[in-house]
């Protein structure tokens, strides 16, 4: 097959991409289960290493509407995902049309508690709080809980007992506003290099590296003695297990 050939965009491109828009995000098996079915319906070869250059392929074509598909990694089970992103604009107004200027802005400040915790995560009790600085119009104790069931139902974040976390989907999205307005709090994970939220940090004062929780558990498998990578000091965490992806659930 000529290189020209695997660059034009075919019936089972679009297949896939119609996936993506459906689903907004998947796991990396799944994207691959889905790419060997597209080829097969479509009489189109198949190549198991060829996921990426397929997903390059989308990309190039998606450029001039500014949409992207995006590879990232999953804070919960440390699994690759692909996320359908908007890239039109650099911040959250791109989230404009389905939220009210107030509720922007206390998504960004949930952003700044989230990103400015040591563990990346804010207590609803936080953002409650928080919405009583909001520049903007006030929103009352029930707007704010409603708001927060609106994000985790549009999968910008995750709740977990009364615990708020940027979704998988969100650290893809928002990745460069993450990095342009948190220059100095963000830290990448030192295992996997992209961005470290849920994660554990080194108490060496001059270290201070994260890593991901699941990173945690791939890299201290095995070893009897935990040791920082970068510092050599003693890992002073409870290293966690390594956890099977739930199989297909959102992210
Ligand atoms: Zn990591
Ligand atoms: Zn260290």
């Amino acid at each position: 097959m000529s290189r020209d050939m695997s660059q034009q965009m075919g019936d089972s491109h679009r297949r896939l991409l119609q996936c993506m828009m459906t689903n907004g995000i998947m796991d990396e098996q799944r994207a691959q289960t889905l790419y060997k079915h597209c080829c097969e319906t479509q009489n189109t070869q198949y190549n198991a290493d060829q996921l990426e250059s397929f997903i390059d392929t989308i990309n190039s074509k998606l450029q001039p509407m500014f949409m992207q598909i995006r590879k990232g990694v999953s804070e919960d089970n440390g699994q690759q995902y692909y996320a359908l992103v908007n890239m039109a604009d650099t911040d959250i107004t791109r989230m404009s049309s389905d939220y009210a200027d107030n509720e922007l802005e206390l998504f960004r400040k949930t952003i700044d508690l989230i990103v400015g915790s040591e563990d990346g995560k804010a207590s609803s009790t936080d953002i409650l709080n928080s919405a009583d600085t909001l520049t903007s119009k006030k929103l009352k104790k029930s707007e704010t809980e409603h708001l927060l069931n609106r994000l985790v139902h549009d999968q910008w974040l995750n709740e977990k007992c009364g615990e708020y976390t940027l979704s998988t989907r969100c650290i893809i999205e928002m990745e460069p506003y993450i990095r342009t307005m948190h220059q100095e709090q963000v830290k990448v994970c030192q295992i996997c290099h992209n961005i470290a939220l849920q994660s554990q940090i080194c108490e060496n004062p001059v270290c201070g590296i994260k890593i991901h929780t699941p990173c945690v558990a791939r890299y201290f498998k095995g070893r009897s003695e935990p040791r920082c990578p970068a510092c050599d000091d003693f890992w002073p965490h409870e290293i966690p297990e390594i956890r099977r992806p739930r199989s297909q659930s959102r992210k």
